[in-house]
């Protein structure tokens, strides 16, 4: 049996080196803090919790409920010390974080087959079977050597464009390892709000491409000057997440959120992301005064993202705000505008289902680094990467968790999702395959698909359990 290295003891890393020692396989877990601090940790604590201590909705039939009822199947340890130092949060599985954290450190500390390493790694050896976890604020030395590693078999890839204005940002991925900034894989992540597709009123709205250029894909919330200066000053006067020290964000110009852009002046918005020249609005035949464009989000066409909308405002106001756009007045967000820092690989370029990389399969990847989000997501990542790497560590194939699983569903997106547009995501709904046939009732679809997904990961965990021992 051979040993397994983990680098990073976060969220993810924590979770995988259990799942190998619990499964008899040795490890050493490197974690560089406190002898090396990031922007956002505030304690040397393995799985400290940077910023809300939430772990999503628990409410049964919930898309993140279905992830978290898989990992409690699997054997989550992280999930399990998260429900003994639960908080009341509603219908949401919240933590005491430094509760949480100190837990996760003694437990992770105390296991004998896990060998703790307070060192910050900045090589990897492609032959060694290694976990990497160092997250979304990875060390500039790993990610460099990060970068190295990517460019076997990186050809034709790109970061991760939450937007077109990232267009002519740098691409980490592409550049030679010579020409790599020290922050080789790291920049701003710009994500749009979602809007779930049938949220939309479509009696307010149309479709068109700018000048009629290719196909009208786009649905255009048009605005007349009364409903743009509502919606201004409603922008103007809501609150942005609170600034910290290590987010004194640095933008790049081609994605500033739509609040910065909204103070340099009454008008800019209009010669930015809400241009209307071009997107004549067919029951007047002229364009609106400033128009908000929605680009379909997947092949269903059941979600949305506001193009160019990327901004930092916390999540109440923001609702607020989008809902004063024509024919979002009663829109059901998928996801929230953010804009933080992120390091994430081009998962569907480099990696195969199982997280293992292509080009290196000793080499896997887990937590928001592998192009997941969130906390949930990272650990879950981290449970399967550290079932992947006992398996492999007792010289046995891995096998990918099945599709119509929230898991299957996660690394599905995260391997196979359109490598140019790749961003990180959390799991929704929208990640898992379509029920055939349709269920028109929504609370009745999730309901089947729920049990869809925990009838084929139950499935998957029998045969891995039997692989494992082997
Ligand atoms: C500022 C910020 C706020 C966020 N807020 C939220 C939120 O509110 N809710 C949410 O769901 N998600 C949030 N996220 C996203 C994500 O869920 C968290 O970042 C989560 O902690 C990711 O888990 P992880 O295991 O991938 O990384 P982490 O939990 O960050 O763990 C990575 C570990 O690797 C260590 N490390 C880094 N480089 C090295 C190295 N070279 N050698 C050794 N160790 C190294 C780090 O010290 C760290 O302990 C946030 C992200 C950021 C950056």
């Amino acid at each position: 049996m051979r040993r397994v290295r983990i680098i990073g003891a976060g969220l993810a890393g924590s979770e995988a080196a259990w799942q190998c020692a619990r499964r008899g396989v040795a490890v050493e877990l490197y974690e560089m803090r406190p002898v090396r601090r990031t922007a956002a940790h505030q304690t040397g604590d393995f799985a400290e919790l940077v910023c809300s201590n939430s772990l999503k909705s628990d409410s049964e039939n919930t898309a993140p409920w279905l992830l978290k009822e898989e990992m409690r199947r699997a054997g989550s340890l992280l999930l399990e010390i998260a429900r003994q130092c639960a908080v009341p949060a509603g219908h949401a599985l919240a933590v005491d974080r430094t509760t949480f954290a100190s837990k996760v450190t003694e437990v992770v500390s105390r296991e004998p087959l896990i060998a703790v390493r307070r060192e910050e790694t900045t090589l990897v050896d492609e032959n060694q079977i290694t976990v990497i976890a160092t997250g979304p604020l990875t060390s500039d030395a790993l990610a460099g050597e990060i970068g190295r590693l990517s460019g076997a078999g990186n050809e034709g890839s790109n970061v991760s464009d939450a937007d077109d204005s990232w267009a002519e940002a740098p691409a980490p991925h592409q550049l030679a390892a010579h020409e790599a900034p020290p922050h080789a894989l790291c920049f701003y992540d710009s994500i749009s709000p979602i809007v779930e597709a049938d949220s939309i009123d479509r009696s307010k709205v149309y479709l068109a491409a700018r000048y009629d250029k290719g196909t009208a894909d786009y649905i255009n919330c048009p605005m007349s000057r009364e409903d743009y200066d509502r919606f201004y000053d409603a922008l103007i006067s809501a609150e942005s997440v609170e600034e910290r020290a290590w987010e004194k964000l640095n933008y790049f110009e081609g994605c500033l959120p739509i609040e910065e852009i909204a103070r340099r002046g009454r008008d800019t918005l209009r010669f930015g992301p809400m241009k209307p020249v071009g997107l004549r609005d067919p029951r007047t035949g002229k364009p609106p005064h400033a128009v908000v464009q929605l680009r379909q989000e997947n092949l269903r066409a059941d979600s949305y993202n506001l193009v160019g909308f990327q901004n930092h405002l916390k999540f109440g106001d923001q609702g607020r705000v989008l809902r004063l756009i024509p024919g979002l007045e009663n829109a059901r967000f998928l996801r929230y505008g953010q804009i933080h820092r992120n390091t994430y690989i081009n998962g569907p370029t480099l990696l195969r289902a199982t997280l293992q990389m292509k080009a290196y399969p000793n080499v896997l990847f887990a937590g928001q680094i592998c192009g997941v989000e969130g906390y949930v997501e990272s650990i879950a990542t981290g449970l399967m990467a550290g079932i992947h790497a006992a398996i492999i560590a007792s010289d046995a194939e891995p096998v990918a968790p099945p599709r119509a699983s929230a898991f299957g569903s996660l690394m599905h997106y995260v391997t196979q999702a359109d490598p140019k547009n790749f961003q990180p995501a959390n799991i929704t709904f929208d990640l898992l395959p379509p029920l055939e046939p349709r269920v028109r009732d929504r609370q009745e679809r999730h309901r089947v698909q729920c049990k869809a997904a925990l009838s084929a990961f139950d499935s998957w965990l029998n045969r891995v359990g039997v692989a494992t021992a082997a």
